[in-house]
């Protein structure tokens, strides 16, 4: 074995060596998240057991609504700023701007390679399985005009526009508005621009990093509340799945699941293999309790402060690489996302009799992937995208009831994979800088 194949299965030995992540644990999150892996399917087994058990029950329903909302409140609180200040602190990190552009560089290029991935498997999983078309088209049910948010008109160059209009927002307003991709854009740029122009022993620095220290402190918190959130989701979506399954859509399901098992299973895994040589089984096998994490609640976002304790407790990477790569994988990075909205427009395009054709499926590609970069890392937050996608092929808007129908069950395993994509990046670009030894 080479010191780059034995690299990955070291990599938890090294967490416990290094003395670095084991003091900046204690500004962080903690250790405390080692075993709530256990405690979120505890959690999930809970709320799916009351949903069984007792249906729909008001006196469940307030509790454990109490208890998701306590949960998903004290994340809406944390999340903006646990974003701003840890890319900011990941970026000060760095000192020189050569160093930024080379961690810049192979994060997003590992994140495009791993999305554009996703969505060729999509795809082509559909356009050869075609599992759906033994089917007449189905009576697309009334939808609920609530739930289309999106005012697109489907051009990519309004989508683009969009996209933009997003990204380039009042730093204030984009962290006032928990507007996460606003929020990344303006982190990087203030740090590019901080790195140009301060001393390193400047004031402001040091004010950043002490701020993400005390930003992790309260995130550490919140993901305390994981396991009470989770009780209530389970309960919700277990209700849910019930009465709102139809039997002609399972085939998309199937479809859907698979491609994403595929995706999750073995396509990031051998991406990593190939990228660094290094067996990825010891990376899945530490990343099992953000995943599951990721899975209950559906929210790559609320996932991101676990995910930080998770790289830098079990992988060992270095925070300078962990609070850079996470919170941008968090909110641009999502795999599952882009294949889920590959295959879901060519399957609604089957269903309402379009055909694609070469130019509507390479479409399909591109706007899935951008659609997938602006979704935010919550609940659903592909929809307003999905609508993008769905316009710029010219598939009626209604289409989306239909998928509106099997949207939860599904988004629980497209975020996990979202999230197990963010940590194999982390892996891959802290393997890669190993070497740069100045980095803390
Ligand atoms: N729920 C997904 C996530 O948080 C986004 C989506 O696909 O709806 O990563």
């Amino acid at each position: 074995m080479t010191s780059e194949q034995d690299d990955s299965t070291n990599l938890a030995k090294q967490a416990s060596r290094r003395g670095d992540i084991g003091s900046s644990s204690e500004d962080d999150p903690g250790k405390r998240g080692s075993n709530l892996g256990w405690w979120v399917l505890a959690a999930a087994a809970l709320g799916v057991a009351l949903a069984l058990m007792f249906g729909d029950s008001n006196a469940l329903d307030a509790t454990l609504g109490l208890g998701k909302t306590l949960f998903l409140a004290a994340l809406k609180a944390i999340i903006a700023p646990l974003i701003f200040f840890s890319l900011l602190s990941g970026l000060l990190n760095l000192s020189g701007t050569a160093r930024l552009s080379r961690l810049g560089g192979l994060t997003v290029s590992y994140y495009f390679v791993t999305t554009a991935i996703a969505v060729v498997i999509g795809l082509t999983v559909v356009l050869v399985i075609h599992p759906w078309t033994a089917w007449p088209p189905m009576d697309v049910p009334a939808i609920d005009p609530g739930r289309l948010i999106s005012t697109s008109d489907g051009s990519l160059s309004t989508g683009l526009t969009g996209l933009m209009q997003a990204m380039l927002t009042n730093p204030f307003a984009a962290l006032a508005e928990t507007n996460l991709l606003g929020i990344v854009v303006t982190s990087v740029i203030i740090g590019l621009a901080a790195l140009l122009t301060l001393p390193t022993d400047s004031p402001v620095i040091a004010f950043v990093h002490d701020a993400a220290k005390v930003t992790y402190k309260v995130a550490g918190w919140a993901v305390m509340l994981i396991p009470i959130g989770v009780v209530g989701i389970a309960y919700d979506l277990t209700l849910s799945a019930d009465s709102t399954l139809l039997g002609q859509l399972l085939a998309f399901c199937a479809v859907v699941f698979g491609a994403t098992a595929v995706h999750g299973l073995i396509v990031l895994p051998l991406v990593y293999f190939i990228a660094t040589r290094s067996n990825p089984l010891p990376v899945m096998s530490a990343i099992a309790s953000p995943m599951l994490v990721a899975l209950t609640t559906s929210s790559s976002a609320a996932t991101l402060p676990l995910s930080l304790i998770t790289a830098r407790e079990k992988l060992a990477i270095r925070p300078a690489v962990a609070s850079f790569v996470l919170p941008l994988g968090a909110t641009v990075n999502m795999d599952g996302t882009a294949l889920f909205e590959g295959v879901a427009a060519v399957f609604l395009a089957y269903i309402f009799g379009i055909d694609l054709g070469l130019v509507g499926t390479l479409t399909v590609f591109l706007v899935a992937m951008l659609a997938s970069i602006g979704a935010p890392g919550i609940p659903s937050g592909s929809m307003a995208g999905m609508q993008v996608v769905l316009l710029a092929v010219g598939i009626p808007l209604e289409a989306i009831g239909l998928l509106l129908l099997v949207e939860r069950p599904l988004d629980t395993f497209r975020t996990s994979v979202n999230v197990e994509g963010d940590l194999f990046a982390a892996a891959f670009v802290e393997h890669r800088l190993r070497r740069d030894t100045d980095l803390v």
